[in-house]
């Protein structure tokens, strides 16, 4: 992508059809951005995008943001929703488009000239929304509206959005003096620097640690398709009878699940969790530590007692205590499972004469030796029901079962990656829904991971309905020679999952561009769907074996379901240790000297973690909490409880009951952004959630 042959043929052609005169080849200099994309949806013309277009298109995107507010501050008529609240909503149409598309790239097709531009642009883009958050002129004009708001005759989200707005300002600094605004705009901009460098420095270390194996014996106990892979990735890096493996999940997890060598089980996991911790030029300590130490002074500084209790304020949890009300529940419940997971593992390694402690490198080995022992269940007896369009295509039935959405692929579009799939979605009634893109495999051009974003979100601000544009992106195990993409039992739940917020994009029907997002709300749509991607009547349907088409056998569904409580111990406990390293580091009250490590250790010891157990995330490489997720890791354990007691509703009914179905996307995917979470989740259910279906679903009594 991002090269210009498309373009400088086509100024070619339209040369020749005029004749030939002038030297002035249309198009050809053009930035992309400032004129219209005449692509089919109007999509982004990725294939016209070149890096070279992104500074100024920022520029001239925030150039047009500035002058929306001055026509804004300078409008002689008193303040109205409409001149004001309405009108800030719309401003800034360029600036997003350019963000949108920037910002995917940088997380899943970057180079070295991405990377220095987002270094670049970041501080300034932080700078610019601070200019217009703390513009006192602004806040007059919105806080003018906001005080007559009773009587303005406002809809419900035409309120939602003010209130937002005014409480936006505030929290960002309306409020504060010169001087503490001078520090917050600091702040601020040091922040967004040291995001950027913590995201560099770990997809450097990511891709700076390769496992290399010459030796076959050294594979002893890898299925055929991981070694396979391993080739390929070798045959990649120009390496001839050799077998590579990354810190890549895709690539790491099949050998700490197989590979007999506990020295090179060890070796690669450990690679693994040093990443930006190893005192090199990609260090992340030093970075994550001023990050920290920033928020709480920004905390500080806007009247909040630590960064958590102010990130949390508008979020469905609220507090800082209600989030360790459910994690401290939870890690009660879990560390015991834990414990004796560990227990049933020694066993086996005793057993087998091993003469060694079970270790963290060891978990995944043992843990697989369990599942065949206690379910008789084999991940490589799964993988060929899990083709990767297969469980595609598995997704769409689901997502057409309940809303009645149809896809249909596209040949010949512009693609953020040239590996891309495009599929267009049509309503029920056969209307245009939403254009979606999928991109499935890692390299290393990609941070690691999955997610589900938006080059363009549905609204009709402008008083036109804009259809939503949406861009899932996976890290999934690779096709290899001889056999296509089989992926995981994870990797299956990982798909339904990003597809979950696909629908939340696809299915948005609101007014303004706004949108609040949560991710204690906003995990609840995705992970609702992790509940369809296992239920037997959906596997007899998507996990098809990739050669001979058969449905996945029943004996192997009851093996699935006879396994959903395996290893959830150590699920819990690896999951919910990182969320309250993420508590821990946010509600500190005060700036302190952080030495990582030592933090890390004196935390993880109090709250008893045991040593066969690394954090999900330690913190050199938790990019969660360096992003939107700060004090907010804890957001997919209170979707949980959402999504284990909305799926509920439909154990109660049945697994495609329409009017539950329907009223789980008018009341939830339809106004996600534009009302308040818990108004949204009683309009559902209601009532309010209960945390029951999770602790039973997950076996935690
Ligand atoms: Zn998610």
């Amino acid at each position: 992508m991002i090269l210009r042959k498309t373009l400088i043929f086509a100024g070619f052609v339209l040369l020749l059809g005029c004749g030939g005169q002038g030297t002035d080849q249309p198009g050809a200099d053009v930035n992309p951005f400032f004129v219209d994309y005449d692509t089919p949806f109007n999509v982004q013309p990725f294939d016209r995008i070149d890096e070279a277009d992104f500074v100024p298109a920022f520029e001239e995107g925030m150039a047009r943001q500035n002058a929306e507010i001055a026509a804004i501050v300078d409008n002689p008529e008193p303040a109205t929703f409409d001149n004001t609240i309405a009108a800030l909503d719309r401003s800034g149409e360029l600036l997003g488009e350019v963000s949108r598309v920037f910002f995917a790239l940088s997380g899943s097709n970057t180079n070295d000239e991405l990377q220095e531009i987002q270094k670049q642009i970041s501080p300034r883009l932080a700078a610019h929304r601070d200019e217009i958050e703390m513009n006192p002129r602004l806040f007059e004009r919105i806080k003018a509206v906001s005080d007559e708001r009773e009587s303005l005759d406002l809809n419900a989200e035409q309120l939602f959005l003010l209130e937002y707005l005014y409480e936006n300002a505030v929290r960002n600094g309306a409020l504060l003096d010169n001087e503490d605004q001078a520090r917050l705009k600091e702040i601020n901009q040091r922040l967004s620097e040291l995001r950027v460098e913590f995201s560099a420095n770990l997809l450097a270390e990511t891709n700076a640690f390769k496992l290399v194996i010459e030796d076959e014996a050294d594979l002893a106990g890898l299925p055929d398709a991981v070694i396979e892979t391993a080739a390929a990735t070798a045959e990649r890096d120009g390496l001839e009878n050799a077998w590579v493996f990354t810190t890549h999940k895709p690539s790491m997890l099949p050998f700490l699940t197989y590979a007999e060598d506990r020295d090179l089980r060890e070796q690669l996991y450990t690679a693994y969790t040093v990443r930006g911790n190893q005192n090199n030029e990609n260090n992340n300590k030093a970075v994550i530590a001023e990050i920290v130490n920033l928020r709480v002074e920004k905390a500080k500084l806007l009247g909040y007692e630590s960064f958590a209790h102010y990130t949390l304020e508008p979020r469905m949890a609220g507090t800082p205590d209600k989030v360790y009300d459910l994690l401290d529940q939870l890690w009660a419940a879990s560390l015991p499972v834990a414990k004796r997971e560990v227990a049933e593992m020694q066993a086996i390694i005793d057993g087998e004469g091993g003469g060694f402690e079970l270790a963290p490198w060891d978990w995944w080995y043992y843990a697989e030796k369990v599942r065949k022992a206690k379910y008789d269940l084999d991940d490589n007896e799964l993988r060929p029901y899990f083709e990767l369009n297969n469980v595609r295509d598995g997704v769409f039935y689901v997502a057409n079962q309940l809303y009645g959405l149809t896809f249909e692929e596209l040949e010949d579009m512009p693609k953020p990656h040239p590996d891309a799939q495009v599929f267009e979605v049509f309503e029920a009634d056969g209307s245009h829904a939403a254009v979606i893109y999928m991109d499935y495999h890692p390299r290393e051009s990609k941070r690691g991971g999955a997610w589900c974003g938006r080059f363009r979100s549905q609204n009709r601000a402008d008083g036109v309905e804009v259809d939503p544009v949406i861009n899932l992106v996976c890290n999934f195990t690779t096709p290899s020679e001889d056999r296509p993409a089989l992926l995981s039992l994870d990797e299956v739940e990982t798909l339904f999952h990003e597809f979950g917020h696909a629908l939340d994009g696809m299915l948005s029907n609101v007014t303004y561009r706004t949108g609040v997002r949560s991710p204690d709300f906003g995990e609840l749509p995705s992970q609702i769907m992790e509940h369809w991607a296992m239920n037997p009547e959906v596997l007899k349907v998507y996990a098809r074996h990739y050669e001979t088409g058969e449905p996945i056998p029943d004996e192997l569904i009851a093996k699935i379901e006879n396994s959903n409580t395996f290893n959830q111990g150590f699920n819990q406990v690896e999951y919910l240790a990182a969320s309250l390293l993420d508590m821990e580091y946010h509600t500190l009250s005060e700036p302190a000297e952080l030495d990582i490590n030592a933090f890390e250790e004196t935390y993880l010891d109090e709250i008893g973690l045991i040593p066969e157990i690394i954090p999900r995330y330690r913190t050199t490489y938790f990019s969660h909490i360096t992003g939107g997720y700060a004090a907010g890791y804890y957001g997919y354990i209170w979707s949980g409880v959402l999504d284990h007691d909305a799926f509920a509703a439909f154990e109660e009914t049945s697994l495609f009951d329409q009017e539950t179905a329907n009223r789980f996307r008018t009341e939830i995917l339809e106004v996600s952004g534009s009302k308040d979470y818990m108004d949204m989740w009683v309009a559902f259910r209601g009532r309010e959630p209960e945390i029951e279906p999770l602790l039973r679903n997950l076996g935690l009594h």
